[in-house]
């Protein structure tokens, strides 16, 4: 028999409760930075070793987390639905709790990629360099999507959210275009659930079951309900 279709798509707040700092803190800053002078394709041009470094302690602290109960209890759902997770977040924090389908919307931590050569795309585990090539010659840079630039997985996550029977946002401010608008794909008869402290539904234009909640108690809880 085949399993019911559940998309997850999580935001920084997931991995909140494992000691990474969500995007935007109450004043506006990213770990104590302004967006503009890390995350921009500006900022890489005019200072690329302060982007660099910013990328490097995200990549530190994300590496001394560890996946809690929300990613944890995600891998339990696999037992009866067939979940394909669609993630804001640049650390590893699925994948390391055991989640089989991954998709990274806005990249990954843990790779570095050609800044010529958009498909150069190799293992970043320790910090990334000044000085680091690709085989080309030219500068690696961070494999994030900078605000700004496109999203190549895009297509790929619209494609998984049209077939959800169900489908559960985590942690998310929602106010990053085009990820904001990505559960507004899903089927009209697909279940949605919204599960953050301080939800925003104001995005979602399909019915909605609110769970203000944090995700270690939240998400926990509607998983065991759909596994009942
Ligand atoms: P955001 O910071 O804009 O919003 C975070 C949301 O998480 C808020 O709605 C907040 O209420 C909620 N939240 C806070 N604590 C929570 C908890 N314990 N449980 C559940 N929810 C909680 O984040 P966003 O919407 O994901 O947009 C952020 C952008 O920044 C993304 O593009 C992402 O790539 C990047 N980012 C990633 C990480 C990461 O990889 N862990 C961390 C910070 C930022």
């Amino acid at each position: 028999m085949t399993k019911p279709i559940c998309v997850v798509l999580t935001g920084a707040g997931i991995s909140a409760e494992s000691g990474i700092p969500t995007f935007r803190a109450e004043d506006g800053l990213w770990a104590g930075h302004k967006i503009e002078e890390v995350c921009t394709p500006e900022a890489l041009k005019k200072n690329r070793a302060k982007v660099l470094d910013f990328y490097n302690e995200r990549r530190r602290n994300a590496q001394a987390a560890q996946p809690n109960a929300a990613h944890l209890v995600l891998v339990e759902l696999e037992k009866a639905y067939d979940v394909h997770i669609i993630t804001q977040n640049v650390d590893d924090l699925h994948e390391r709790a055991g989640s089989k389908n991954v998709l990274h919307l806005h990249g990954e931590l843990n790779k570095a990629r050609s800044s010529f050569d958009p498909d150069y795309i190799v293992p970043c585990f320790d910090d990334q360099k000044l000085e680091d090539k690709d085989e080309n010659g030219y500068p690696m840079r961070p494999h994030i999507v900078f605000f700004g630039e496109n999203v190549p997985m895009l297509p790929k996550a619209e494609e998984l959210v049209k077939k959800a029977d169900i489908v559960i946002v985590i942690g998310t401010s929602l106010q990053v275009y085009p990820a904001n608008g990505l559960v507004n794909e899903a089927p009209s008869w697909a279940k949605i659930y919204l599960i953050d402290p301080h939800p925003n539904s104001g995005f979602i234009r399909q019915q909605v079951e609110i769970i203000a909640m944090k995700a270690g108690a939240g998400v926990p809880k509607v998983v065991n309900a759909l596994l009942k």
